[in-house]
């Protein structure tokens, strides 16, 4: 299921926008300030953003600069009527699409199925779009998400398909601290009602496998709220 946010200050708007990406089967979240919206951001993994130019705080701009200097997720703007300065600015800023209010809810679907299915071909297997095969590395720890292998210097590491989901989940957000909560909904799903010492137990075996033989320290545990991986520090 593909997660959505929000950051909308007009909360009117967001309900609305929230409720249709609801019934279309999108996972949604919404933040009224654009400092908060950040912060959410960071703390879930979403595949989309639906982005308010004018908000309080920290304006719609100021949070794009900030959220592309870590992530390339879609971004589809929300700008005002006729502010052709804005659409401007944001596209050269990173946004990938614009919308301008008041608009069709089947134009901001179209617009954020396109958006979407773009992201998709981006990241597809190397031999689709990528011109190299790109592996996740921390220190000596490498992965190739293509292959689905996995090495710690030049010894191969046999890893199940959990395993693996969840270790390539934490070095695509490598330096970003997940929520138990949202790891267990990335790897596991929604649907899964497990309880969040799945995620725990899956980290140990991980950890008896990457970290333990090789003494590397690179998943970091913060108590009461989920983990982070980290490069090695020298
Ligand atoms: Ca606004």
């Amino acid at each position: 299921m593909e997660r959505i946010l929000i950051i909308e200050d007009e909360v009117k708007i967001a309900r609305f926008i929230e409720l249709e990406l609801g019934y279309e089967g999108y996972q949604v979240a919404k933040a009224t300030d654009g400092r908060a919206g950040l912060d959410l951001f960071k703390a879930g993994l979403f595949d989309l953003v639906l982005l308010d130019i004018m908000l309080p705080g920290l304006s719609g701009m100021e949070v794009l600069r900030r959220l592309r200097q870590f992530s390339q997720i879609p971004v589809i703007l929300l700008t005002a009527r006729d502010a052709v300065v804005d659409k401007v600015t944001g596209l050269d800023s990173g946004a990938d699409d614009y919308i301008t209010k008041p608009f069709a809810i089947e134009e901001l679907l179209a617009r954020i199925r396109t958006c979407l299915r773009k992201q998709k071909i981006a990241s597809a297997p190397a031999d689709l779009a990528r011109p190299g095969n790109e592996f996740l590395t921390a220190g000596p720890l490498r992965l190739d998400p293509v292959g689905r292998a996995c090495w710690v210097g030049e010894t191969s590491v046999e890893l199940t398909k959990k395993e693996f989901d969840l270790l390539e989940c934490l070095l695509t957000n490598k330096n970003i601290v997940l929520q138990r909560e949202t790891l267990l909904e990335k790897i596991w799903g929604f649907e899964f009602d497990g309880s969040t010492n799945t995620v725990d137990v899956h980290i140990r075996y991980l950890r008896a496998k990457i970290e333990e033989p090789f003494a590397l320290k690179v998943i970091h545990t913060l108590r009461g709220v989920g983990y982070v991986l980290r490069d090695e520090l020298p």
